[in-house]
């Protein structure tokens, strides 16, 4: 299909090309219980890779002790933030039903954002294998003896390369380096000069790119594959990143229960995911149907730079299209969404699930940001506002519901040094004054 062929069979594009806010709901969503048959990743392995977590707890609570007083488990609080839902109203004039939750995957312990899910997930399972094969664990030890010095020795034998916008750098880095991994960070060049710094300073090798991600992570895979004891953490096509993060449903499904929060077809849950390209997001949603099926309604949320998963989405061609193959420059100031090009594997796995996706410019998401800081003193990165426009895109879409829970993600800010996070605020701040 050329470029005029795909305008004409989805009008969409043009609304895209002229950076337009816009919602695209999925035609192609059928019956979660169907849908999940047509897919390989499955209950149980989410389950497996939830049972491994629990399994690394005891060596999370010795190797970061600020992990200690929620015994090892790297999860997030979800909250109320009712002045923020009324001051969201009145901004964009737009009245909707149901209950606005935040979940807080920016305070997770490690590395302050959703990569702490995925991210660190694979790499513990990376060392258990590593480990088992040499004899030097079994599954049913205390994994606190990781923690010693002869593990650390072990590690070193091996490398970990990943490429990266910078969070996902972030979290591999930080438990790698922990492990005794010797470990490389390709990073594109929107990648932040304090993140590159805080890796140096851990001892993890950083090389730049005048690039972006897609070229980011095509030099780490080759460079990687020369090595054979070299683990390369493929962000594009990994089954491991994506049922780490799908791990978050059952935890959020616990603390739903806790807030005596009910989903049920009378009570539906909405959920706005930040998306680059997909992993993070696709693994939690896909964790939530397999949890609450229909019941669930999970959107993804794009910069209007870099909408990669709605166009491959829309036009089934997944990781064969390219923003760029719309004249979209992929050019955004969230960290971590800045993908032209979609995870084909993460695509494929969601196209029947996934309610929709939409779009928002990085005014709004500025904008956001500081209500958010304003309403409820909680400072996130512009990225982690993406999915807050969702319960407004749909309301002026015409789709009102009932009783509906509606959980914005928030992906990440944990790590943002004090002297940005101050430089975000202020860009917000002034937008909101105009
Ligand atoms: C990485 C990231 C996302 C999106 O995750 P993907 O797996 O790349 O789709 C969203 N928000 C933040 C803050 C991120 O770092």
């Amino acid at each position: 299909m050329d470029k005029q062929q795909l305008e004409g069979r989805f009008p969409l594009i043009s609304n895209m090309q002229n950076k337009e806010e816009i919602i695209w709901f999925n035609p192609n969503k059928i019956n979660s219980e169907d849908a999940l048959k047509n897919v390989f990743v499955t209950a149980e392995m989410v389950q497996d890779a939830s049972d491994r977590l629990d399994r690394f707890a005891s060596y999370l609570r010795i190797a970061f002790p600020e992990t200690a007083k929620v015994k090892g488990i790297i999860e997030s609080p979800l909250v109320k933030i009712p002045t923020m839902e009324s001051t969201l109203k009145e901004f964009f004039h737009t009245d909707f039903d149901g209950e606005l939750l935040l979940k807080c995957d920016n305070a997770l312990p490690i590395s302050g954002s959703i990569k702490a899910r995925g991210g660190i997930y694979e790499v513990l399972k990376i060392a258990e294998q590593l480990a088992i094969q040499e004899n030097l664990l079994k599954i049913t030890d205390d994994y606190g003896l990781l923690a010693t010095e002869k593990f650390t020795q072990f590690f070193s034998n091996y490398s970990i390369a990943v490429g990266s916008t910078g969070n996902l750098g972030l979290s591999i880095g930080i438990i790698s380096a922990k492990f005794g991994f010797q470990v490389t960070v390709h990073m594109s060049s929107d990648a932040k000069q304090w993140k590159k710094d805080m890796l140096r300073a851990k001892g993890v090798i950083v090389v730049e790119y005048d690039f972006d991600y897609s070229i980011a992570v095509k030099e780490g895979r080759k460079q990687a594959e020369k090595d054979s004891s070299c683990f390369f953490i493929d962000d594009e096509n990994s089954v491991d990143l994506f049922v780490g993060y799908a791990v978050a449903a059952s935890r959020l499904k616990t603390q739903l229960e806790q807030m005596q929060t009910t989903v049920d077809a009378e009570n539906p849950l909405f959920v706005y995911l930040p998306c680059g390209v997909g992993g993070g997001p696709g693994g939690v949603a896909f964790g939530l149907k397999l949890l609450f099926g229909d019941h669930v309604h999970c959107f993804f949320a794009e910069p209007t730079n870099s909408p990669c998963m709605l166009l491959g989405l829309m036009t089934g061609l997944h990781e064969k299209i390219s923003v760029a193959d719309i004249g979209l420059d992929n050019k955004t100031d969230a960290d971590g969404l800045a993908v032209g090009r979609p995870s084909g594997f993460v695509g494929k796995t969601l196209e029947q699930l996934i309610s929709g996706s939409f779009t928002i410019n990085d005014q709004t998401m500025y904008e956001l940001l500081g209500l958010l800081a304003d309403t409820e003193n909680i400072l996130l990165e512009p990225s982690a506002l993406a999915g807050m426009i969702g319960p407004i895109q749909l309301t002026r879409l015409g789709v009102s519901v009932q009783n509906a829970t509606h959980i914005v993600w928030a992906t990440g800010g944990g790590m943002v040094p004090s002297q940005e996070m101050k430089v975000y605020y202020e860009k917000g701040k002034q937008f909101l004054k105009k």
